[in-house]
């Protein structure tokens, strides 16, 4: 069936979601008793549980554990038709949304749950020697990183080249940064050491490189300490005060220094999908769209922003971080109201690391 097709089939409202993320899957959830049909919209084929990307990246899970094609997702719902493509723009005026092959969609209520990326702070040339961990790809991409970066080590009779194969470098002491951080030390110092001759294992360095005063920032202080003792006892070098500068094939700079290293893993900064582009709507610092209470985008009934992607304030003010329960919620409220009266979204955005471990097992388990 073509995107042009599929403006034709029936007369039901048509919702459009774009993005099989937390936020999208949970959206089509809630529409399930809805008398409406709906079009998912997504550039890869699976819901990717992105919490447990960096146990990929550390080889301790495969890539089919966290991972699940979309079609399966929603072969059992008649009403949903599922599409594999890259949403380039909306045209509001005409209600449709734009495809990179020039097709377009019409839809009466669009819901828009594209994501985040990585945002490298003005320096996109970066990301060729830092890569990110956002998809599936990055997450084998750094997994092939670490264990060349091993393997390479072996290899050589160079004590130089020897350390900056067995040197790596985690910048941005967020969660995902401290976990990588941490997972990396796990398997350098637990889990390697008996497999290699020539290395120990137990040598590597691991760095945490932070521009800001303490690791976990937007974190309570008891928190951060926390996290600061245990990634300590794990062997991390936590690198606070001093801003990353440059990222080398084969090195680091951090203020003035430069720390000879083969892997650098870019876990500092988000960037919102460009839905706000697409939109012409307003949006703040790292280009989410700015919603009303109810998650429409002003001016646009029609067209809610959730997830990652959305900059809303809860019940008591506070800004609602870019968390999978945060998205999923909002996807639930977008859902329950799309053919109903249009209340003030309450989202209450609390979840710990823990919470979303145990649902991907309960998940893992069930599947
Ligand atoms: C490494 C990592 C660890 C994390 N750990 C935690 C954690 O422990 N706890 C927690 O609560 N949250 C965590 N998060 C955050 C959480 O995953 C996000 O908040 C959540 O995924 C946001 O859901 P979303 O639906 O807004 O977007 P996403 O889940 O990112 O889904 C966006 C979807 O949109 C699709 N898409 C994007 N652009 C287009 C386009 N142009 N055309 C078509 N499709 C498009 C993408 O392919 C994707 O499927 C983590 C995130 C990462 C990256």
């Amino acid at each position: 069936m073509t995107p042009t097709d599929l403006n034709k089939v029936g007369d039901r409202h048509h919702v459009v979601v774009v993005g099989g993320g937390f936020g999208g899957i949970q959206c089509i959830k809630s529409l399930k008793r809805a008398n409406v049909r709906i079009t998912l919209i997504d550039q890869r084929n699976h819901h990717l549980f992105q919490p447990l990307l960096y146990q990929v990246a550390t080889t301790i899970l495969a890539p089919s554990e966290i991972a699940w094609p979309l079609r399966q997702v929603f072969r059992d719902r008649k009403d949903v038709t599922t599409l594999l493509a890259t949403v380039a723009g909306v045209h509001h005026q005409n209600k449709r949304v734009l495809l990179s092959d020039d097709t377009s969609i019409h839809y009466d209520t669009l819901v828009l749950a594209t994501g985040a990326r990585h945002s490298y702070f003005g320096h996109p040339e970066w990301e060729q020697n830092a890569p990110g961990l956002k998809t599936l790809e990055d997450a084998t991409t750094i997994r092939r990183c670490i264990l060349s970066a091993f393997e390479a080590a072996e290899r050589t009779d160079d004590p130089e080249l020897q350390r900056a194969h067995l040197t790596f470098a985690v910048i941005g002491a967020g969660p995902t940064g401290v976990e990588l951080a941490g997972i990396i030390a796990e398997l350098s110092h637990r889990i390697l050491p008996r497999e290699f001759r020539r290395i120990d294992t137990n040598t590597a360095r691991i760095l945490l490189i932070e521009a800001g005063p303490k690791v976990l920032p937007t974190f309570p202080q008891t928190l951060s300490d926390y996290a600061a003792r245990a990634l300590s006892k794990l062997g991390v070098e936590i690198l606070l005060g001093d801003p990353v500068t440059a990222c080398h094939a084969t090195a680091v700079e951090v203020g003035e220094t430069i720390i000879p290293c083969e892997t650098i893993i870019w876990a500092a900064g988000v960037q919102a999908s460009p839905a706000a582009n697409w939109l012409q709507a307003d949006h703040d610092r790292a280009g989410r769209v700015l919603v009303r209470p109810d998650l429409t985008v002003p001016r646009h009934d029609e067209i809610f922003v959730i997830g990652d992607t959305a900059s809303v304030n809860d019940a008591h003010d506070n800004h609602v971080p870019g968390i999978a329960p945060a998205a999923k919620q909002m996807g639930a409220h977008v859902g329950g109201l799309c053919c109903r009266d249009r209340p003030t979204a309450d989202i209450v955005a609390v979840c710990t690391l823990q919470d979303v471990v145990n649902a991907a097992q309960v998940q893992r388990r069930s599947s």
